[in-house]
């Protein structure tokens, strides 16, 4: 049974989502999907040049993993 999935219609907020959470992880992100604040993210990455993020609500069931390519979401200036 399928869940509620990220589409190229909602990649962009499920990326900000993502970006929120690197920013402050210890402050739950909003969902892309269902809006509920608290959103779960997990850091799956196991290559220098790609990252890997689990995307789990409780709130509407989504759970996906979502490839960010390095560069090219990450504003300027890190750590
Ligand atoms: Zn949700």
């Amino acid at each position: 049974m399928a869940g509620p999935q990220i589409t190229p219609a909602t990649m962009d907020a499920a990326l900000a989502a993502i970006m929120e959470w690197r920013a402050a992880p210890e402050v739950a992100p909003v969902c892309p999907l269902c809006g509920a604040g608290e959103l779960g993210v997990s850091d799956h990455s196991a290559r220098p040049h790609s990252e890997w993020y689990r995307l789990v609500c409780r709130s509407c069931g989504l759970d996906q993993m979502l490839h960010v390519p390095l560069g090219a979401v990450v504003p300027g200036g890190e750590g």
